[in-house]
């Protein structure tokens, strides 16, 4: 085919209301009721060939002990190596692809997405992940769907970046894919995260041996069985569930191994960063780390903020999605004027979110992932409660007796170094700190200097320069900064997600910044009429 492509126009995914009487509702509802009454028996695929390995784990639904959503088949090291093997047939065939025929597969994964597979991702991430319908909307479906349509808008403006070429020179970049496998390992709390991390370096041409969350195995299967449908060929992405350490053993000492694309918690993306460094001899290539990792995000209120979209702001952006997300509020800092008018209703507020099974509309938080979470979460409740160093004002009760459920909880911390004021607790529990009204410079550097992260964080102010001062004082607290608005909720290509510190390479997922890093590029010189002389005019007589 010849011809100058140009890529069909890209605006963001409308997000569905799913409010009574519509279709989607209906649609989505019945998805659920579907998937529920299902067991599902989760392959590997690997070359696009399934493979089972009997070493069976099931799938939980956080919300409802007695749900059994079915099976998933763990894999190891010897599955990774196979895994690693087919990425190397496959990606030869792929990489020379046109860049805009490996396009076509993401928007129509985009298409199907926002169509038929929209209420089976959805219904899979609310059941598997315990996710409202709304909190499941934005994440597996338009998220997901964003990620992969502007994705290839930013890969055309990367392919278009050519250099300059002199009279009898032609100059061109040949953006070629890594040489080696990229290793995507991806957390449980976003669907999209996943599609993303695996689809995102295929698009610029890797394979990929993609290890999902164990915890969003139905959600993360789904997505694999999308990018099928959407006409991805075997082996360019192969998924392989399993024993986390094993799988990247077998990846990290391969000498093939030339990229990781990782989003968790900021533990492990330091030892995968370790082994690396102790591997550095082995590989074909320098590989490129891209890790995106925990957060301690801060909401910093201003005398002159507007105290009702400061518990707007507060109840939306640490307790959506029971606190689990790495953009979430979880702390804040509270001039003592603001709090005395707004701790009642902020704590009314808060005791009054309903929660419950994500199927029941109703409910605005769900449970959280699994035990290990929902201990972890309620031991920083029980400290809370029996140190002087901190009181709780809402929530702070706790029960296992169904799902893993744990109340929104508002802590009152008495110093700003209490540990839920610095700690990542991934859970719906904010702390807050109250701070005299004359303190705010000296509360900028509080919240500048707590916690060893940078990845989001909000201001309230009405006053300009108060606005000002938290920008200019706080430009390395986070990646993404928000002024009057909840610290969460990100949108592909509005908002370019990371941040720095120990939150993560800062490489924006949603940009080309991203696919930047799955590209190595060649220059390459021709000269039309090439010198045929080795002697340059300075060096004759006269
Ligand atoms: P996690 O670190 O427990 O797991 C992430 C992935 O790493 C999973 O696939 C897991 O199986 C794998 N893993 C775990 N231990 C491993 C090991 N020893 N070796 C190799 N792989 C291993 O994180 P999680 O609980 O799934 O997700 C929550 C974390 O992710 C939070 O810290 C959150 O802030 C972070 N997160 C960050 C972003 C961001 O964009 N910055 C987005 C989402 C989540």
């Amino acid at each position: 085919m010849s011809g100058t492509i140009r890529i069909p126009a890209t605006a963001p995914e409308p997000v569905n209301s799913y409010a009574p009487g519509t279709s989607a509702r209906t649609e989505l509802k019945a998805a659920l009721k579907e998937m529920s009454g299902q067991r599902a028996d989760i392959p590997l695929v690997i070359g696009g060939q399934e493979l089972r390995t009997g070493d069976v784990r099931s799938i939980a639904a956080p919300h409802d002990h007695g749900l059994d959503l079915g099976v998933w088949h763990a894999g190891g090291a010897a599955e990774a190596l196979r895994a690693i093997e087919e990425t190397r047939d496959a990606r030869r065939e792929w990489a020379s692809w046109r860049w805009e025929e490996r396009a076509t597969v993401f928007l129509k994964a985009a298409e199907l997405l926002a169509t038929k597979w929209r209420p089976v991702l959805n219904a899979a991430t609310m059941l598997g992940q315990s996710k409202t319908a709304f909190q499941a909307e934005i994440d597996a479906a338009c998220e997901l769907i964003d990620f992969y349509r502007w994705g290839v808008h930013f890969a055309e403006t990367i392919y278009d970046q050519q250099p300059e070429s002199g009279r009898g020179e032609w100059n061109r970049l040949d953006f070629r894919p890594l040489e080696g496998f990229v290793y995507a390992v991806s957390p449980f709390n976003f669907t999209a995260i996943g599609g993303n991390l695996a689809g995102l370096p295929a698009l610029m041409g890797c394979g990929v041996l993609w290890k999902p969350s164990s915890n969003a195995l139905l959600s993360s299967y789904f997505t694999y069985k999308l990018l099928e449908e959407a006409g991805l060929p075997p082996g360019v992405v192969n998924f392989v569930p399993g024993h986390p350490a094993e799988i990247t053993q077998a990846a990290l000492s391969h000498p093939e191994f030339a990229g990781l694309h990782f989003t968790g918690s900021t533990e492990v993306f330091q030892s995968l960063w370790t082994t690396v460094g102790r591997e550095i001899g082995s590989y074909r290539s320098y590989p490129r780390l891209v890790g995106e990792t925990g957060g301690k995000d801060f909401i910093v209120a201003h005398p002159s903020a507007d105290p009702d979209a400061l518990r707007t702001a507060i109840v939306r952006g640490a307790f959506e999605y029971q606190g689990q997300k790495c953009s979430a509020a979880s702390r804040a800092y509270v001039p003592e004027s603001i709090w005395r008018e707004m701790r009642e209703p902020l704590a009314a507020e808060t005791d009054g979110l309903p929660m419950g099974d994500p199927a029941d509309f109703r409910n605005f938080v769900n449970a959280v992932i699994d035990g290990h979470a929902f201990r972890k979460i309620a031991g920083y409740i029980d400290r809370a409660a029996a140190s002087p160093d901190a009181e709780i004002v809402a929530g702070g009760t706790y029960s296992d007796s169904d799902g893993w459920f744990i109340r929104p909880t508002i802590v009152r911390a008495k110093t700003p170094a209490y540990e839920s004021m610095c700690d990542e607790i991934f859970g719906p529990v904010i702390s807050i700190y109250v701070y005299p009204d004359d303190a705010w410079a000296e509360t900028l550097e509080i919240v500048d200097s707590t916690s060893p992260y940078g990845l989001t964080g909000a201001v309230f102010a009405q006053d300009r320069s108060a606005v000002r001062e938290a920008m200019d004082r706080l430009r390395y607290a986070a990646g993404n900064f928000y002024v009057n608005d909840k610290p969460t909720g990100a949108v592909v290509a509005h908002q370019p997600f990371g941040g720095g510190r120990a939150s993560g390479t800062n490489d924006k997922a949603g940009s080309a910044f991203n696919l930047l890093r799955w590209v190595t590029p060649r220059t390459i010189k021709e000269s039309f009429v090439p010198a045929v002389d080795y002697r340059y005019p300075f060096m004759a007589e006269r």
